[in-house]
């Protein structure tokens, strides 16, 4: 456990490091393409080829995109395929990761396209009040890729099985029936192909809500520890978190976009670009939407892990017996290689669960408190 806890600790600090390289890296990146005569290269390319702005926009983006994998796709397979390897949570070939990582990046650039398309739409029609339409479209996309990527993106990545063990399925589905959320059916998903990491989901609503149960979870973890992890998902879904997190979501983004719109015009003004929707000002834009948003993710994080402790503490009076959920969490942490106790201030960063050291000791504590109370 002592030699298993300094590898998740490595794990995590090398983990983190690279986050930090790649967010310094990206803006060294944006201030470049801002200031040289590459950005500016890029955007002559574009509106050379066609009159069209969107069609304009469209080139360009895949021009910034092709440049920024090009320079990037190395940290990126030393963070998702080197680093994974080496600590024993992936065992998928060089080839199964090229073409994971490919069909990733493929889906991820064409909703990327489609979202920029849309805000550059909004941005040019309504130059002084986009924040306003903005969060309305981003709460819209939010919320349908929230309903429906479990359904629809899931199954394009993995391969997803109905569960064969019949008695865990049916201890399932009481559970469900326990949080008042019934379920259909109960899939397995076969993640091992890309990660040894163990997760569980409850996906979709109403008549098509089906369980998801990573296939590493399955292998081994004991029926009372995959109902402990499944208890926390009922959880989320019995106390709406979703509609809350939905509430909230609308308000982060609501100001992160004020406070970019606040910022950016100004800068496009200082600087000299024609107006906002300026091709050559595109990295402009996203280096100050990302700042906003950094500086927006730990205050989100307080608000998450506290929905996340709400999920703990009701799984625990539901779920058959609170050692399920002891020994699931000390497993997880095992396989997922994450740091029981991380320092205070990468908790406040980083962090959108509790760490596992401390919903072990509420769990701990919970069933002390209940017997008393009862
Ligand atoms: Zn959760």
């Amino acid at each position: 456990m002592a030699q298993n806890s300094t590898r998740a600790r490595q794990y995590s600090v090398l983990k983190m490091r690279l986050v930090i390289v790649q967010v310094l890296l990206t803006a060294a990146f944006l201030v470049l393409m801002l200031f040289s005569q590459a950005g500016l290269l890029l955007k002559q390319l574009a509106v050379s080829a066609t009159g069209n702005f969107y069609l304009q926009l469209g080139l360009y983006l895949l021009e910034f995109g092709a440049v920024y994998y090009l320079l990037f796709v190395g940290l990126d397979f030393y963070s998702g395929f080197v680093l994974e390897r080496r600590f024993g949570l992936s065992r998928q070939s060089l080839g199964a990761w090229l073409k994971q990582s490919l069909r990733k990046t493929f889906l991820l650039s064409l909703a990327a396209l489609a979202a920029a398309e849309l805000f550059y739409l909004l941005l040019r029609n309504f130059p002084n009040t986009w924040p306003l339409p903005a969060t309305a479209l981003w709460v819209l996309i939010a919320v349908t890729l929230g309903k429906i990527a479990p359904i629809v993106i899931i199954p394009l990545l993995y391969k997803c099985v109905p569960l064969t063990d019949k008695e865990l399925e049916r201890n399932l589905l009481n559970l469900s029936r326990k949080f008042g959320v019934p379920v259909k059916r109960v899939f397995e998903v076969q993640l091992s192909t890309d990660t040894e990491k163990a997760n569980a989901a409850v996906a979709g609503m109403g008549k098509s809500r089906r369980i998801l149960l990573a296939d590493t979870l399955l292998r081994n973890f004991s029926n009372e520890e995959i109902e402990a992890v499944f208890g926390h998902e009922l959880a989320h879904i019995a106390l709406q978190h979703w509609l809350k997190l939905t509430v909230f979501g609308t308000a982060v983004s609501l100001a992160t976009f004020y406070l970019t719109y606040l910022v950016f015009r100004p800068a496009v003004d200082f600087l000299g670009f024609d107006a906002v929707h300026d091709l050559a000002a595109f990295p402009l834009l996203v280096l100050i939407l990302t700042s906003v948003t950094l500086v927006l993710i730990p205050l989100q994080n307080i608000y998450l892990r506290y929905l996340e402790k709400r999920a703990d503490l009701l799984a625990l009076s539901r779920v058959p017996a609170k050692e399920g959920f002891i020994s699931a969490m000390k497993k997880l942490a095992g396989q997922n290689l994450s740091d029981p106790s991380p320092a205070k201030a990468v908790e406040f960063l980083f962090y959108t669960h509790p760490p596992i050291s401390e919903r072990i000791r509420y769990a701990a504590a919970f069933g002390n408190k209940q017997n008393c109370a009862d």
